[in-house]
């Protein structure tokens, strides 16, 4: 294997799951978002984990990604929160005992054949559009919703749901008020109509943290669970999640160049002096962005080293001229801490102009993932 890896702390994921359960009242549920992959990290070993920690819920995208997770033995309540788009899909969410999220009338229909095929009543959680105008039912399409999904006896809408789409920005706030108000008139119009869902809910980390009136009674968190604090801001300072990627590689290069000397593709760095050049096998295939190019900075040896010339395919060039005692072999940190020095998620998503999210979301699976349980866990790499 080359040395390139990531680690994934799994009782920093625990800590912060915990540390999200404070920030609600005892009754309030939680889901873990786990959609993508756990957002990089790896979701299986993530959802076995908090099982343990006593989880509630979990949240997909894709009913694919539901079902490799029952297929691993998970057994919580799964929430598919992309829905279905066909019937082979919606009864992929029936067999597997994952829960939908409904959007459009007509799902109701193709759930309903799904649930007759299956000779059993399902459950589903309805959305609704409350201003971020993606998926969801719209206020105004909800009084013809309502009235088509009474006409199924063996669908069982079991939760409303809504997404805010600005809860982390200050300067939004009118627009998230507009949105639970929103949110809150669509919840009586189910109970008028007759419907009582047994779970309300509307944030995400960013409500969960700013708008405990979001709540409901199930959060559903993703980006504080791997510690991503600008998922929350603007107290980013008051947040004390971990995050719990790190990703590393190691010098399998060193070679002493001249000043004024081109470096990668394309010429697109000179060096301004006589330079020690370190390579790393690592690249764009494996999410390292090729935007990162004379932008990015490791850390090896305590020291930062910037990342010089373009990223490429499979391969980075970093300038250790500067690092004490650099030697073949060097663990070279992209993301995380070593010593006292850090590179977040945050940071590096901010070089380039995006958020934590993508960064971690990048990583591909050429990288392989090393599950840690405590703090004294390191694989051989
Ligand atoms: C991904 C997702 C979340 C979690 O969002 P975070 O910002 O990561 O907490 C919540 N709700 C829905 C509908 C989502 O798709």
């Amino acid at each position: 294997m080359r040395p390139t890896w990531a680690e994934v702390r799994l009782d920093h994921i625990a800590d912060n799951f915990h540390y999200i359960k404070g920030l609600v009242s005892a009754e309030t549920k939680i889901l873990a978002a786990i959609k993508a992959d756990a957002y990089g990290h790896g979701a299986v070993p993530i959802a076995t984990r908090l099982e343990k920690e006593g989880i509630d819920w979990f949240g997909v995208a894709l009913a694919e990604e539901g079902i490799k997770l029952r297929e691993a033995g998970i057994s919580m309540p799964i929430l598919c929160l992309g829905g279905f788009w066909r019937l082979d899909q919606a009864k992929d969410c029936v067999n597997h005992q994952l829960t939908p999220a409904i959007y459009r009338r007509d799902m109701l229909d193709t759930l309903a054949s799904a649930a007759q095929e299956a000779g059993r009543a399902v459950a589903y959680h309805l959305k609704i559009d409350t201003g971020m105008g993606r998926l969801g039912i719209t206020m105004d399409e909800l009084p013809t919703f309502l009235e088509h999904a009474r006409r199924f006896p063996n669908l069982q809408m079991d939760g409303v749901m809504t997404h805010l789409a600005s809860a982390d920005e200050p300067d939004k706030n009118e627009f998230t008020k507009f949105q639970l108000a929103n949110f809150q008139q669509a919840k009586v119009m189910l109970t008028n109509a007759g419907f009582q869902p047994t779970f309300h809910h509307s944030a995400n980390s960013a409500g969960t943290f700013n708008w405990p009136a979001a709540h409901g009674n199930l959060v559903r968190a993703g980006g504080l669970l791997y510690g991503f604090r600008d998922a929350t801001a603007p107290e980013i300072d008051k947040i004390a999640v971990k995050p719990a990627l790190s990703l590393h590689s190691r010098i399998i290069l060193l070679k002493h160049v001249p000043a004024n000397k081109p470096l990668g593709y394309g010429n697109s760095y000179l060096t301004k002096r006589d330079s020690l050049i370190a390579t790393l096998p690592i690249g764009y295939d494996d999410g390292l962005r090729r935007a990162y190019s004379n932008c990015g900075r490791v850390i090896v040896r305590g020291s930062f080293a910037p990342i010089v010339g373009r990223v490429s395919m499979d391969l980075t060039l970093i300038d250790v001229t500067d690092v004490a005692d650099v030697q073949l072999g060097d663990e070279a940190l992209l993301l995380g801490s070593a010593q006292d020095l850090t590179i977040t998620a945050e940071e590096m998503g901010h070089m380039i102009g995006t958020i934590s999210y993508e960064v971690t979301c990048a990583l591909t699976g050429r990288v392989p993932r090393f599950f840690l349980n405590q703090p004294d866990d390191k694989p051989i790499c």
